[in-house]
């Protein structure tokens, strides 16, 4: 299946409403490529931005959703008030979640439920730390955290999440895994999706991207990757030429 390639900013806690409006306006008068492109600022900024990019193919999406639909749960955002907003994707289970606010594994798998539940498309981050990668444990690390979360669903439903493959080592910090690497772990992912979905084809329809430190020349080997449908981009999507340069190369 040729899916279209799918491009995300990650913009973190980063942002204000002066340069938001320099970003987005400095993208929108870009040109825009074949791939589907989407932006996620901070909770405050989402009204912000769904303004500037009216009438733009570039998406909305959310860094995080709350676990429970609603309810006594000071300081979260509820997935039907993204909704609302305008957003279409919700980044679920981000390695930065995961390690400093409490998203577990079944914590994410809420998260996903949730946001499928209430028509937002799901980018679970899944990836090993660095740690984890010398002990020889990626694959079982991604088995667990996929598994976490797929056991739960329907392949119908499988089908509609993406998944960003995000190796800890690599995030923030200018270090990009090689192409072969990514390659491998893609068929490894593309291979357990595929069995939880009970199908036969090893490349399920289901896309996956890469994140950690992605830049316009990681952008042109990822984008030859057959198991790779994107990329999941933090520092360089905060920079319009960066990020634009990006979105071309896919
Ligand atoms: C991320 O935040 O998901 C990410 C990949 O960040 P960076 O591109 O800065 O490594």
């Amino acid at each position: 299946v040729q899916q279209r390639k799918l491009v995300v900013g990650n913009w973190k806690m980063h942002g204000s409403l002066a340069a938001n409006t320099a970003l987005l306006n400095a993208l929108r008068s870009a040109e825009t490529g074949p791939a589907e492109v989407v932006v996620c600022p901070p909770f405050p900024y989402l009204a912000q931005a769904a303004t500037l990019l009216a009438g733009s193919a570039i998406g909305l999406g959310a860094q995080n959703c709350g676990h429970e639909a609603g309810g006594a749960y000071t300081g979260e955002v509820a997935a039907a008030m993204l909704l609302e907003f305008g957003c279409r994707y919700v980044i679920v289970g981000h390695s930065e979640r995961r390690a400093d606010f409490g998203d577990d594994d079944a914590r994410v798998a809420r998260k996903v439920l949730l946001a499928l539940e209430h028509g937002l498309t799901p980018i679970l981050c899944i990836g090993e730390s660095l740690a984890q990668q010398q002990a020889g444990e990626t694959r079982a690390v991604l088995q667990r955290q996929l598994q976490a979360v797929l056991t739960h669903l329907e392949p119908a439903r499988i089908e509609q999440l993406v998944i960003a493959y995000e190796p800890i080592w690599a995030i923030g910090t200018g270090l990009t895994a090689t192409a072969d690497y990514v390659a491998d772990i893609a068929g490894y992912l593309h291979q357990l999706i595929a069995q939880a979905m009970g199908a036969a084809d090893n490349r399920p329809a289901v896309r996956l991207l890469y994140g950690g430190s992605v830049n316009a020349a990681s952008a042109d080997w990822l984008r030859q990757l057959p198991d790779i449908a994107g990329v999941l981009v933090g520092g360089a999507s905060l920079k319009a030429d960066q990020f634009d340069a990006i979105c071309q190369a896919f």
